[in-house]
């Protein structure tokens, strides 16, 4: 059994893999935090498997009249960011690693900051295009709807609904075309080429404020999260990085004073206002812990903080112990409650995320000795995530290393309706065979 590593520099040699029908994982940036990439060849043994690697695909991205992004291969976010303000446009959707490709984004139904303002990438996308196990290209449309949908799929649907207000759900939608390829994590084809929406890039302003670390006392950040969703027409992100988190930074850039903090992106157009209605009228907040800070700044800080994580607990020798749940807002203060429960146990943990939309990762730092105990922790978690109907996978989606937690979540049904995609769409099980849709029902 053999692990082949084949790098993409043409669509043209996509193809004719495609044709071969030889199973293959495909990836992009490889910054998933649920592919264990530095063990992927432990992963992959035993298997007859080739590695894709389409990060090198031909790029390319306009702007249509109607100020949409085509984006063609391997574009990231920042290229994306970049080349729209040189038009004062800008993206809706921020993931933190800015070095992830568009394609892998929509593969993983990637949210992110900019969520709190204008929603889901799902609803941003207005077509793609994939290429299909003969490597054919197939073009889908958001707003065509599922056609042919099977007695299966109308339930599956249903199931869905009670996941709407989330970001993603524990299973991906299939209600219009573009589903297909939204949080399926390639395991239906591969895109190639995405049409989404922009927004102007209007000014900005960002402040921070700082609270007291949520272990001890979370009055003010409940005051906050309830207060702040009725702002989100002015405040376009709003994330907390904990007292814990900080200590990733260097000492001098750390702006906490050991507190936690919550920062805000904010129009400019509507600072004063939101200044006004939202931030004197705190009640568990000192006015004097309010900073404003420039957008290179919160940048570096936020996106610093999950790197430096990542790569402290690939030196401890573990997989990631993080979290990406999402509960409602009104189930916040339960949540804050278990992650409460989780800092006695004695494991270095550290908590940050997209605050206003209550998607907090929670990540227990063990040490090699801890990682059972961080396991069995978290399957308590998710058993209390069942219960509240909330998210257990809002943006970082299952990949490997969360398929253990997720079958749970699903029912019969879920597992059949998987099953009629995978019969359909790959044939010949040559698209991630050891995805979550090939999963086995042993209930
Ligand atoms: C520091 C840090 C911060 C992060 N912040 C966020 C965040 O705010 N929001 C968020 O959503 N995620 C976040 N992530 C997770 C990660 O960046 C996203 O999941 C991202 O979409 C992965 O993109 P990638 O190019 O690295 O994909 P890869 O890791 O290369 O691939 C991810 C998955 O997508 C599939 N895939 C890749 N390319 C294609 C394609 N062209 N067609 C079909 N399938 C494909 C792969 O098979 C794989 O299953 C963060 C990760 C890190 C390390």
């Amino acid at each position: 059994m053999s692990l082949i590593k084949k790098t993409f520099k043409t669509i043209d040699e996509l193809k004719k893999h495609l044709k071969t029908h030889a199973p293959t994982f495909y990836y992009s940036s490889q910054t998933s935090t649920v592919i264990p990439y530095d063990k992927i060849a432990d992963f992959f043994k035993n298997k007859e498997m080739t590695l894709g690697d389409l990060s090198q695909l031909p790029c390319s991205m306009e702007l249509t009249p109607t100020q949409n992004l085509i984006v063609k291969g391997a574009i990231s976010w920042k290229d994306a960011k970049d080349f729209l303000r040189s038009k004062k446009r800008n993206i809706m959707t921020s993931p933190t690693e800015e070095l992830a490709l568009i394609s892998a984004g929509a593969a993983t139904s990637a949210t992110g900051e900019r969520c709190f303002h204008f929603g889901n990438l799902r609803s941003q996308i207005i077509s793609l295009t994939y290429l299909n196990f003969d490597g054919n290209e197939v073009k889908l449309n958001q707003d065509i709807a599922l056609k042919n949908t099977s007695n299966e799929v109308k339930k599956y649907q249903k199931d869905y609904a009670q996941y709407d207000i989330f970001k993603n759900a524990p299973f991906p939608r299939l209600e219009t075309q573009t589903d297909l390829m939204i949080g399926t994590e390639g395991q239906l084809g591969i895109i190639t080429e995405i049409e989404i929406k922009t927004t102007d890039d209007f000014p900005v302003n960002h402040l921070f404020i700082l609270l007291p670390k949520w272990e001890v006392d979370s009055k003010a950040h409940l005051e906050i999260i309830n207060k702040v969703q009725k702002f989100r027409n002015m405040v376009i992100l709003c994330e907390l990085i904990d007292a814990n988190s900080f200590e990733y930074l260097p000492k001098a850039d750390r702006p906490n004073k050991e507190m936690d903090a919550i920062f805000f992106e904010i129009k400019t157009q509507s600072f004063n206002d939101f200044y006004e209605q939202f931030v004197l009228n705190l009640e568990y907040i000192d006015q004097d812990h309010v900073f404003e800070l420039a957008a290179t700044k919160f940048h570096n800080i936020r996106a610093s903080i999950p790197r430096a994580v990542f790569e402290k607990n690939s030196q401890m020798g573990v997989v990631k112990k993080g979290t990406d749940v999402q509960v409602s807002v009104s189930q916040f203060e339960t949540l804050l409650k278990i992650y409460q429960n989780f800092t006695k146990l004695g494991i270095k943990y550290n908590l940050f995320g997209h605050f206003g939309d209550a998607h907090l990762h929670f990540n227990f730092m063990p040490l090699p000795n801890q990682v059972e105990l961080c396991h069995e922790q978290l399957e308590l978690l998710y058993g209390h995530v069942l219960k509240l109907n909330a998210s257990p996978f809002a943006e970082h989606g299952i990949g490997i290393i969360k398929q253990k937690y997720i079958p749970a979540f699903w029912n019969q049904n879920t597992f059949k309706v998987f099953k009629q995609l995978k019969d359909e769409h790959d044939p010949y099980k040559q698209f991630f065979p050891q995805g979550f849709m090939s999963l086995e029902d042993h209930s």
